[in-house]
């Protein structure tokens, strides 16, 4: 009898490759081609004119400040700053898009040839293998370019499509990834990364929820082992980290699926849809669009000279790695720690100065636990605060800190102190800090506090109308004049407690 083996069924295994289009909104005080505003949040078009509105005849005038910014944020990613780049017309019809084209730079963009490192000493998860090395990510280009209007459909239940041009002609800069990134965890610590860069230089506030820093992922996957890239999808739509990450591992699962029973890959744009958490087709290669570039007759050849950029080279800041490295070198930071606290500029910006100028390893650490968890726990829950806002409290972080970790302030009352804190954007009460900053044995004696509480209400009446009245902010208020009373020693705990109850009864 014959037997035939039979070849042992192979999986092939294959490798995702992603690259990423960032837009970064620029913090410029005025649009890109004219002196408009670029706040966010003002009325309806109240921020237009011919220029962003696209009138015939009106002329574009460059701003030199978002020069200035990209080109910063070139040198910080170590790019090279061409000396000449070029604004191009690119050309498509678009309700939000006034003129029919959009001004951006194409094929001589300011510039090229940077990269980034991902995965240095404190991201052990993310390197080259087991040599502990950073992985180097290419940028193919910045370049800059202005913003588009925005369409708003069904607005107050009207049944309509409305059109909002404040966000016409604020300036972008667009960042372009080489193919260089393997899974999603890469493609997030690189955006982390790079978000944290544009936020400490000043050139972009960073808030992926209002669209200033949005990405596109362009993924292709492949047989292992193979140098030719797959045919690549590009996935718009997604304004979170969390969605960017589940919009990869689900194209990549999606496109690996086809390869496997030997489908093609078609070439796509897709959107994330994060309801069905799914990424679904937008439009196909046929669909996309023929922009018919060319240089904008209405603006010359950028030119920056040496001198300008050498100039622009000296303001740069201590750069998240180099801040990353300082703080566990200098104050004995864990990796993971110096990583979280840095992702934030604005709040290792509190953490370094509410430590001074001498800092103490010891309160260091437990300064950036605080921060990381109570501050960062405190500002979440309140709506419409920001580290910015932290700034009030600043000095008394420490205290507030040590007083904490020392047992002399409930979780409670903690909370209630930065809120208040956050929402007077004034120092933390005298009379409470003093009493923090008092040692000595602490009061118990719940008649004690009583009679304190008692005193300072009746002092106080109109605080206590206005408290009542649903101004419960005020806490803060009666719990630091209570302490006062109690010469700082009264439990706070229980001065909270007893103070609600009266307060609230
Ligand atoms: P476009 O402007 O048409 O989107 P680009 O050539 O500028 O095209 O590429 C855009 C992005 O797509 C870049 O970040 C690049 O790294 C990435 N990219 C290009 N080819 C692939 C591929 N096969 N797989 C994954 N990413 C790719
Ligand atoms: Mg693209
Ligand atoms: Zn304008």
């Amino acid at each position: 009898m014959l037997v035939t083996a039979l070849p042992a069924p192979t999986t092939v295994a294959y490798e995702a490759v992603i690259g990423l289009e960032v837009h970064a909104q620029l913090r410029t005080r005025t649009k890109i081609f004219c002196g408009c505003p670029t706040d966010f949040g003002a009325a309806a078009n109240a921020h237009v004119c011919p220029v962003c509105l696209g009138l015939p005849g009106a002329l574009p005038v460059l701003n030199a400040e978002a020069v200035q910014m990209a080109v910063r944020a070139g040198l910080a990613t170590g790019c090279e700053v061409q000396a000449r780049s070029v604004f191009a017309r690119k050309n498509y019809f678009y309700p939000d898009l006034p003129k029919g084209y959009q001004i951006s730079q194409a094929d001589q963009p300011v510039c090229v040839a940077g990269h980034l490192d991902i995965g240095d000493a404190c991201r052990l998860d993310i390197n080259d293998g087991a040599s502990g090395a950073p992985r180097r990510i290419g940028i193919t280009r910045i370049h800059l370019e202005e913003d588009a209007g925005k369409s708003v459909h069904g607005e107050g239940g009207v049944h309509a499509s409305f059109i909002n041009l404040n966000r016409a002609g604020v300036p972008l800069i667009e960042i372009v990834s080489e193919p260089d990134l393997r899974t999603s965890e890469e493609a997030v610590t690189y955006l982390r990364e790079l978000r944290a860069i544009l936020v400490y230089l000043g050139v972009c506030d960073g808030n992926l929820d209002q669209g200033s820093f949005r990405c596109d992922a362009n993924v292709s996957v492949r047989p292992v082992g193979q140098q030719r890239l797959g045919t690549r999808c590009e996935i718009k739509n997604m304004n979170s980290f969390r969605s960017v990450r589940d919009a990869i591992d689900y194209e990549i699962a999606r496109q690996t699926a086809l390869c496997r029973v030997g489908e093609r890959i078609a070439q796509q744009t897709r959107l994330w849809n994060q309801e069905l958490a799914r990424t679904e087709p937008m439009r196909s290669k046929e669909e996309s669009h023929d922009y018919r570039y060319f240089p904008d007759p209405d603006l010359l050849p950028l030119r920056i000279d040496e001198a300008v950029f050498r100039a622009l080279a000296a303001t740069l800041p201590e750069l998240p790695a180099q801040k990353r490295t300082r703080l566990q070198r200098d104050l004995g930071l864990s990796a993971a720690v110096a990583a979280t606290l840095c992702e934030e500029p604005q709040r290792v910006d509190r953490f370094e100065a509410a430590l001074g100028t001498n800092p103490d390893p010891k309160q260091a650490s437990a300064l950036a636990h605080f921060l990381m968890a109570q501050v960062a726990g405190a500002l979440n829950r309140m709506e419409q605060r920001s580290w910015d806002d932290v700034a009030a409290a600043m000095p008394e972080l420490l205290t507030l800190c040590e007083r904490w970790r020392s047992g002399g302030l409930s979780n409670k009352m903690l909370a209630e102190v930065l809120q208040q804190a956050f929402l007077s954007e004034n120092p933390l009460p005298d009379a409470l800090l003093a009493a923090m900053a008092q040692a000595g044995s602490v009061v118990r004696d719940e008649g004690a506090v009583q009679a304190a509480v008692d005193q300072v209400l009746a002092a106080h009446p109109k605080e206590l109308q206005r408290y009542r009245g649903g101004q419960t902010q005020a806490l803060g208020f009666f719990i630091g004049q209570v302490m006062r009373r109690l010469a700082g020693k009264g439990d706070a705990a229980l001065v909270t407690d007893v103070l609600k109850r009266r307060l609230d009864g």
